[in-house]
């Protein structure tokens, strides 16, 4: 078994992160497998290198070891660009230009914050060809031609999860795909830089893990990455997402959540084993 934890560089890690790190890393000792930490740092305007020295201090604190070097997707840009150009070369990307505000006004979607990240797309530059790639636009896969390369009739493949939400075996449908995803980002505006979507495949692949043990606000991105498997020719692992640690008053906890920062509590003397059982792993 190899399991892994993949943090952004983007803030303090909280009580979240060492669930999510702590519990990747005990299903892998359990098992006699390894666990591996990985840097996710390809949004460059927002990840700094002050987060990531601190992840390695917050997780050696906290009682947790994995080999070296850690892969820092920062280093690999030519790897994950070297996928789009063969999804390129396919016909199934394409660039766009639109801006969340042009999507939500193609939808007539009516109120603001109805729109997901990387949700359904009207198809607006769908007809763009990749030459013609400017600038500031980002790259879309065309899920239908996605779809229809991998020629299946039935299900398009799918995953086993084993977390507490929905156990069993999921299938990606078309139709399913269609309605959470559409023709998802794959590609940053920022040209040579790539989602967290297909970086974060490309590397399960690369490293050779086995369990993606993860928090359950990455389920549904679930269904994307399994196409990106399919599309890509990778391996699926076993998807194990866990419930989330909540606030007091039932929100979960964010990255600007300073109060429940691991420093914070390294910092007023908490000791690594009162983290354990504050999230339940004790
Ligand atoms: N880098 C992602 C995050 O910080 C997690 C990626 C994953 O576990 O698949 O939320």
């Amino acid at each position: 078994m190899r399991t892994r934890f993949a943090p952004s560089p983007t803030g303090p890690l909280h009580l979240g992160h060492a669930y999510s790190a702590i519990l990747a890393h005990d299903m892998a000792r359990a098992a006699g497998g390894t666990f591996l930490l990985r840097i996710e740092d390809t949004d460059t305007a927002r990840a700094r290198p002050e987060w990531e020295a601190l992840i390695y201090e917050d997780l050696h604190w906290l009682g947790l070891d994995w080999p070296e070097p850690v892969l820092r997707q920062s280093d690999h840009l030519a790897r994950y660009d070297a996928a789009l150009d063969d999804l390129g070369r396919r016909g199934l990307i394409f660039p766009c230009s639109c801006t969340r505000a042009d999507i939500r006004a193609a939808l007539a979607a009516p109120q603001e914050g109805a729109m997901p990240t990387e949700g359904p797309y009207p198809g607006t530059c769908r007809h763009r060809l990749l030459s013609d790639r400017r600038d500031g636009d980002a790259l879309r896969l065309d899920l239908g031609r996605a779809v229809a390369a991998l020629g299946e009739d039935g299900p398009i493949g799918g995953f086993t999860e084993t977390g507490p939400n929905h156990p069993g075996h999921h299938p990606l449908s078309a139709a399913g795909l269609a309605a959470l995803h559409g023709d998802a980002v794959l590609g940053r505006k920022e040209i040579g830089t790539v989602s967290y979507a297909l970086a974060s495949v490309l590397d399960d692949a690369t490293q050779g893990i086995t369990h993606i043990i993860r928090g359950a606000d990455l389920y549904e991105i679930t269904f994307l990455q399994v196409l990106l498997q399919r599309l890509l020719d990778l391996p699926t692992p076993v998807y194990h997402h866990h419930r989330l640690i909540r606030d007091e008053n039932g929100k979960r906890l964010a990255k600007r959540d300073d109060a429940r920062a691991i420093r914070t509590y390294r910092d007023d003397g908490v000791r690594p084993e009162e983290i354990r059982r504050m999230v339940g792993l004790a």
